[in-house]
């Protein structure tokens, strides 16, 4: 909000998905307008401006609705979303979406464009390959957070405009996804880190991460049963079929002069990634050879 030019650019990688995601958010909200004629509900508005004042009175908050749906008498605010399919896939409520933070900002939207427009129910609309998902939502439901946010976003802009600055983030998760990591540099800096932003890796990240007890289990028990069936050509066992084959192995015996006179060591050759889940350490590390 001081800053806004310092924040890091987006790649054009990046930007290209924006570009596809407000595409598709176009599509389908023509989608649901067609739909609606067969359908019983009515696409009434878009794009329509709404700002939210905060106790002391100032707008702290505005933006614009995708759309609102009638239907039955009821007044639908519908937000319009194309994220990351692998986001989309782990979603089936609407409090699904405070989960991830890349999803949780969504969420905080739609509930203060109820809040602006003073309805009372919204419509979270989460476009995947097939029909589009849809996560109605009470806002009642969620007053407290909508509450909790709009009481965090005037906290923000009464600091702005008294030209203060808020104490550094005490997560450092949050520091090392924010676009502003590097301009400033808050005492958990990563010195010279950079900062990446491709929702791909980072839901790759994420994934892998659920899954790594799982992976490691998978990796000693693997080893444990071939060390012990080595040589097992064929076995049945339970309900598991195991086969094996000798294949050739060549190896060569060489003194240490011959080895010493052959050695090249290339100091970028061999290339290791440790990753470190920040809030809870646990070191995984894996090795690729040139
Ligand atoms: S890097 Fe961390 S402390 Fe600095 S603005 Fe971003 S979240 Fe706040």
């Amino acid at each position: 909000m001081t800053n806004p030019a310092e924040a890091k650019p987006f790649s054009a990688d990046v930007l290209a998905n924006f570009e596809r995601g407000n595409d598709r958010e176009r599509e389908v909200l023509i989608d649901l307008q067609r739909l609606g004629r067969i359908a019983d509900f009515e696409v009434i508005g878009q794009q329509e401006r709404f700002e939210l004042r905060g106790k002391s009175g100032k707008v702290v908050i505005v933006g614009k609705t995708d759309a609102t749906i009638r239907w039955k008498g009821l007044r639908v605010k519908a937000e319009l979303k194309n994220w990351n399919p692998n986001l989309v896939a782990r979603i089936s409520t609407f409090g699904d979406l405070f989960q991830s933070p890349w999803t949780r900002a969504g969420a905080y939207q739609l509930l203060a464009y109820l809040l602006g427009a003073n309805e009372e129910v919204g419509m979270m609309v989460l476009d995947r390959p097939g029909i589009p998902i849809m996560l109605p939502v009470v806002l009642d439901d969620y007053l407290d957070e909508i509450e909790e946010f709009l009481h965090r976003a005037e906290a923000a802009v009464l600091m702005k405009d008294a030209g203060e600055l808020p104490d550094y983030h005490q997560d450092p998760t949050e520091c090392k996804r924010c676009p502003f990591f590097g301009f400033c540099t808050p005492p958990i800096s990563y010195k010279g880190a950079e900062v990446i932003f491709d929702e791909t890796i980072l839901q790759m990240l994420q994934e892998r991460e659920e899954i790594v007890e799982a992976g490691k289990k998978f990796a000693k028990l693997d080893k444990a049963i071939k060390d012990r069936l080595r040589g097992t050509e064929m076995a049945l066992a339970g309900e598991f079929l195991l086969t094996g084959k000798w294949g050739k192995n060549t190896t060569y015996d060489l003194p240490d002069d011959v080895k010493a006179k052959y050695k090249k060591t290339d100091d970028k050759g061999k290339f290791t990634l440790t990753i470190t889940k920040v809030t809870d350490p646990v070191k995984i590390e894996g090795d690729t050879d040139e």
